[in-house]
Order: C-alpha cells, then sequence, then structure tokens
C-alpha cells in the first residue's frame, strides 16, 4: 500500500484565501494589529516564568503609521519578534499559528488573550498591499531580518539592520483603480475609526501621529499646525473592571462611546460569568425608543467580541425579538470561531450565553418594576408593545417570560397596573379579568358595555394598543383567571333578579325585536333586551371568538 500526501497548490490557495475569506477589506488592520498585540503578550508571559525578564508595561506599544506620498501603511511593534525559523514557519506556511503553538507548549491556562490561532490572518493585508515587508529582531537575538512577499509568488528573507526588539510591517497600499480606491488607508480619521471599531480593547496602547491645528500660545486669531503621538484605543474594557470600581457614569459614557444610542440608558446590566460558557456582557436598557425601532429597517443584536476583539457587531442570536431593544457587547474567549473571525463555528455556547443573558434582562426588568416603578413605566412606554408583541408570536411560547412584565390602564387605578396587582384585588367572587378595548382610554370610558362591571365594582383593564387583545388571547388566562372583554355575550355576572324583567320586556317587545332584526339583517346577528346597560340606551355585543375590536384590526390588515 503506498501512502501519499496531499499536495496543495499554494499559489492558488494563498490567492483563494486573501480574496474570499472575509468580508470586508478593513478587516487586514484588525489581523495585524491582533498579531501585534500577541506579540507583546508572548513577551508579557515569558516574563511570568522568566526571571531574567522584566515586563514593564509602559515601554510596549503598536504604532500604525500612514505615508500617503510613498503610499506606505506601517504597523510597528515592541512584541516577541521572529527568529529566521519562525519567518520560515509562521510567516512562509499557509495555516501555521505561531501563537497557537506558544499557547499549547506553555500550557497557558490563563492565555485566553492570546488571539491568533489559525495561522491565516497575516495574509489578509495582501486585500490591500502589493508587496508586505516584515523588519523583525526577535528577542534574545542581535540579528534582525527582512522578509518581503507580493503575495502568491512567495517571498525573500536576508538579514536587515534593526535597533530593538520587535517588528514593523510595511504595507505597500495598492493603487487605486477603476472601481476600488486605497486611499481611505492613509486617512487618519479612518484608520482611527477602524482602529476603534475592531481593536478598542488590545490590552496595550495602539498609538498614532496625529496632525491637528491649533491657536498660537499667547495669540487668538494666530494657528499653528502640529503634529502629536496619540493612544487611539481605550485598551481596558468596562466590562473586565471590577464592578465595584464603576460609577454610573463610566457606564453612561461607554454607551455614548459605543454609539449605542443617542439618549442616556436607563438602566445597564453588567454581567460576568465564570461556568460552562466563560463570558462577561455590558447591556443596557435605553430611555427612549430609537426612530427606527418598529420599522423593517430595526436590526436587533449585541456586539460579540472574543477577547476584545470585535467579531460581529450586531450578532442577532443573542436577542430574542421581544428584548430586541437591549444594546451592549458581550466578550468571551470560549467562543469557536470560524477561520476568517467574523463568524461562529458552532453555536452551542452562544445558545448558551443567550439563554442566561435572557434570564437576566426579565429578572432585571422585574426588579426595575419592582423598585423603580416610575422608571419602568418610562421604558413600558418605548418598549412594552414589543413585550406584547412578544406574548402574541411563537403561539405564546413566551407568556412565563413576559406575562408579569405586562402593564395596563386601570379603570379603577386611572393608571398603568400589572396583571398581578389587578389579581390580587379580585373580590372573591370576581370570576373574570375584565378589558374593554377601544382607541384611547377617554372613548373606553364611555361604552356603555362597561357600565355592568363597574357597577359590580370590578376593575377594568383598557386595551388601546392594538396588539393587546391578541397578546392577552395568546396568554388565555393569568393566576387560573380567564380574560373577559365587557363586550361579550356572557359577562359571568350574576343578574338573575332582571332575569324575569328582561324576559318579560322580551316577550312584550317581540315585534319591535323582530322589527329591528330584520331591518339590520346582515349587519347584526340577532337584537336583544339587554341586562347590562344602565344610562345607554343601546350597546353592541359579540358572541364569537372575535371582538369588535379585533375585528376592525384584521379588517384592516392587508391580505
Ligand atoms: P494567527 O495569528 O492566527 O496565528 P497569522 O497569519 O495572523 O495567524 O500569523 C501567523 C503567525 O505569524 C503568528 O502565529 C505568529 O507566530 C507570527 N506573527 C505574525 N505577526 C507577528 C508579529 N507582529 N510579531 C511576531 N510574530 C508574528
Ligand atoms: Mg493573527
Amino acid at each position: 500500500m503506498e501512502k501519499k500526501q496531499f499536495q496543495a497548490e499554494s499559489k492558488r490557495l494563498l490567492e483563494m484565501m486573501i480574496n474570499s475569506i472575509y468580508s470586508q477589506k478593513e478587516i487586514f488592520l484588525r489581523e495585524l494589529i491582533s498579531n501585534a498585540s500577541d506579540a507583546i503578550d508572548k513577551i508579557y508571559y515569558k516574563a511570568l516564568t522568566d526571571d531574567t525578564l522584566v515586563f514593564d508595561k509602559d515601554s510596549y506599544y503598536i504604532k500604525v503609521s500612514a505615508d500617503k506620498e510613498n503610499r506606505t501603511l506601517t504597523i510597528t511593534d515592541t512584541g516577541i519578534g521572529m527568529t529566521k525559523d519562525d519567518l520560515e514557519n509562521n510567516l512562509g506556511i499557509i495555516a501555521k499559528s505561531g501563537s497557537l503553538a506558544f499557547k499549547n507548549e506553555n500550557e497557558l491556562k490563563d492565555g485566553h488573550d492570546i488571539i491568533g490561532q489559525f495561522g491565516v490572518g497575516f495574509y489578509s493585508a495582501f486585500m490591500v498591499a502589493d508587496i508586505v515587508t516584515v523588519i523583525t529582531k526577535p528577542l534574545g537575538s542581535d540579528t534582525a531580518y527582512k522578509w518581503e512577499s507580493t503575495g502568491a509568488d512567495g517571498y525573500s528573507i536576508e538579514p536587515f539592520e534593526k535597533d530593538t526588539v520587535g517588528t514593523e510591517i510595511i504595507l505597500k497600499i495598492k493603487e487605486n483603480s477603476e472601481d476600488e480606491s486605497y486611499d481611505e488607508y492613509f486617512e487618519e480619521y479612518r484608520l482611527k475609526s477602524i482602529i476603534k471599531k475592531y481593536s478598542d480593547f488590545i490590552r496595550y496602547p495602539i498609538k498614532m501621529d496625529v496632525k491637528g491645528r491649533r491657536p498660537q500660545e499667547g495669540s487668538e486669531n494666530e494657528f499653528e499646525d502640529y503634529q502629536e503621538e496619540q493612544i487611539i484605543n481605550s485598551m481596558v474594557p468596562i466590562w473586565r473592571k471590577n464592578k465595584n470600581e464603576l460609577t454610573a457614569e463610566d457606564y453612561d459614557n461607554f454607551y455614548q462611546e459605543k454609539h449605542y444610542g443617542f439618549d442616556k440608558p436607563l438602566k445597564h446590566i453588567h454581567i460576568s460569568v465564570d461556568g460552562a460558557v466563560r463570558y462577561n456582557a455590558v447591556l443596557y436598557i435605553p430611555e427612549k425608543m430609537p426612530f427606527d425601532y418598529y420599522s423593517k429597517e430595526f436590526e436587533k443584536g449585541l456586539e460579540l467580541y472574543s477577547s476584545g476583539v470585535l467579531i460581529m457587531d450586531k450578532c442577532s442570536e443573542l436577542l430574542p425579538d421581544y428584548f430586541s431593544f437591549v444594546k451592549g457587547m458581550v466578550d468571551s474567549e470560549d467562543l469557536s470561531l470560524n477561520i476568517s473571525r467574523e463568524i461562529l463555528q458552532h453555536d452551542k455556547q452562544l445558545k448558551l450565553i443567550a439563554k442566561n443573558i435572557n434570564k437576566k434582562i426579565k429578572s432585571e426588568l422585574q426588579s426595575l418594576l419592582k423598585d423603580e416603578r416610575e422608571k419602568y413605566e418610562e421604558f413600558y412606554k418605548s418598549f412594552g408593545r414589543q413585550l406584547k408583541f412578544g406574548v402574541y408570536s411563537d403561539f405564546g411560547a413566551n407568556k412565563e417570560v413576559l406575562q408579569d412584565l405586562l402593564m395596563f390602564y386601570s379603570s379603577k387605578e386611572k393608571k398603568l397596573v400589572t396583571l398581578s396587582e389587578y389579581v390580587s384585588r379580585m373580590p372573591e367572587e370576581q370570576k373574570y379579568i375584565y378589558y374593554a378595548s377601544g382607541e384611547t382610554n377617554e372613548r373606553i370610558e364611555k361604552l356603555p358595555q362597561t357600565e355592568l362591571v363597574s357597577e359590580k365594582g370590578y376593575e377594568i383593564l383598557y386595551f388601546t394598543d392594538e396588539v393587546d387583545e391578541f397578546a392577552i388571547r395568546m396568554l388565555m388566562t393569568y393566576k387560573e383567571k380567564e380574560f373577559k372583554s365587557v363586550s361579550s355575550g356572557d359577562l359571568g355576572i350574576e343578574a338573575d333578579e332582571n332575569q324575569e324583567k328582561t324576559d318579560s320586556a322580551a316577550d312584550e317587545n317581540k315585534d319591535l325585536l323582530d322589527h329591528m332584526k330584520n331591518t339590520l339583517s346582515g349587519k347584526v346577528k340577532d337584537v336583544r333586551v339587554s341586562k347590562r346597560l344602565r344610562s345607554h340606551p343601546v350597546c353592541l355585543a359579540t358572541d364569537g371568538e372575535v371582538t369588535i375590536e379585533m375585528e376592525k384590526i384584521l379588517k384592516a390588515m392587508p391580505n
């Protein structure tokens, strides 16, 4: 039997990879910065066990510099550098990850900050560059090397001069073509925003020389140009900080910085879980409804980070629709990413996280309702409808989660009340939870159908939102009490004392009733003498499942 190795056409493989694994070109900067961060981390981890090495955090950094004239973009780091072997193995062999090997060799239990694992990210540089030059000097050696490649055609290595330990990656940015411009990668503003977007929480400073204009000292209308080195990233993510040291203002600032909304958050939720799947999350319940919230354009989702690097900016799997208003981020080191690090390989961990988050949001909303009623009502004004849609959709599968978060206007309290409050006030003989539907509270108040129920002293919930009645139909009962529309045929209220009177009235006026029924034929099913009216002469009642209000909505819906 002959055993053979698979052959790979590495040229084609590289081309395929460069052009098809990433959805966006800007990702190259995330990949190169991640590598630089890994390289610094390696010194950090080595120093933990090697007494001759001191890790002085302040002397480690990553720098991004653009040179538009020469069309180069350079990413410099003060990391561990690469030997000639490293260059040949890690940059010369596709899918070979020196970082993954480092993690394994050093058995880093806590090495989750090291980002690299697939050995392909580096080549993303060729999406924007024709030539990539790597100048590097490894820790503990005097020889530096220059590695250079134009992509698919292979690479060259030669000894080179470099004073300090670390690596410099020089990208010769592609010329603009008819359908693609690459000039954006020289623009300070653009580079800053890419760094902020993907690499804001890299643990080491990412610096840039930033140009500006400022008033000259001692003069009011003379200006001078200046250039200074700035740190672009925030470095320590808020979710890694100790909760006790964070103020409400810190959370508010994070909300604004991340552009989660233009409002202030109503409440923040900070979660750190060290269980079956480890993750941190900072979530917000916004104060105001985004302008496009109830439109098709609105996209739900949380930002998803893996070890501090942004993977997805709207991960929709993390939120159920009924909590789609929640903003924020999740960071986990336990996600299995695919090689582009843009999507996930398995969603097992994600499902666990989502389930966990869901529970937490619910309990936070419940405590808001309990302890900060006013705030909850404010929240409910913006997003209550979404909760009711949640009850209605999925055939009521979410009612357990949501029913205690619902509120309706009460005829008695003249304010929003919960179902549990309603039921707790019900007199013993009251069988049903009564509700009345209409356009506004004022209109409902005038409905003749409410008279008998009100006279009995029973509370009525006012349904003014189209979804209300539909949602309640899905609930069916609350604490074993059925819901009853005040306009339904049988109200379940004892009115026997009236029975004789109504019977005789019906007999006496049979001709009149028949005449009315004939006149209205096709429009009403029956005309009856009513037991429930007090001051009004007439009212509409329904027999079937669908009430008048529901019928109106169903009729208005496009088929
Ligand atoms: P990954 O980061 O997933 O390992 P890359 O293709 O991004 O894959 O990088 C391949 C390898 O090249 C890294 O694992 C690392 O060993 C090495 N490398 C890349 N960039 C640097 C750098 N700036 N400093 C030191 N080593 C680097
Ligand atoms: Mg990498």
